[in-house]
């Protein structure tokens, strides 16, 4: 992590910038369903924050939520995108009151550089999913079926 230990990120067309101060409570690959169609890629690799180290600094006004409601959990996840762009840039399960105060923030809108140091992924989850041509990360731990804004979430 970064020595001032605060992160910034934006969207693709730099309407949405935010900074995230301080350290993540965890680090995930998300392979399920929902995390692929959003994404239109092959997993979602997010990181978890308490709201409040979250600041967003522009384009609060270009903001749109998405409430998927299709979960196998039946937890509403709230979906964050920029609505000029589509970049997806948080999500957060606020029908949950346990992780009410945590947000998912995707790191490919962070401005990080490619090493370990910068980011790296603790947890994959959803790996019953994962397609076959992906190999586990190295270093991470596996769940099958891990909800994570559901109420078995890892501690
Ligand atoms: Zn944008
Ligand atoms: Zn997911």
């Amino acid at each position: 992590m970064s020595t001032t230990n605060i992160i910034t990120g934006s969207c693709l067309c730099q309407k949405v910038r935010y900074e995230v101060t301080g350290p993540p409570k965890m680090t995930l690959l998300c392979h399920c369903a929902n995390c692929r169609k959003v994404t239109g890629s092959t997993y979602m690799a997010n990181a978890l924050y308490q709201k409040d180290q979250l600041h967003i600094i522009s384009g609060e006004d270009v903001l749109k939520v998405y409430k998927d409601n299709n979960t196998e959990s039946g937890n509403t996840v709230a979906r964050t995108f920029c609505s000029n762009c589509s970049s997806p840039l948080f999500a957060s399960g606020d029908s949950n009151r346990t992780v009410a105060d945590v947000v998912a923030i995707t790191s490919g809108t962070m401005d990080l550089g490619p090493s370990r140091g910068d980011w790296a992924p603790q947890f994959e989850v959803y790996c019953r999913n994962r397609r076959e041509w992906i190999t586990p990360v190295e270093g991470t731990m596996g769940s099958e079926a891990l909800e994570v804004f559901g109420p078995s979430q890892v501690e």
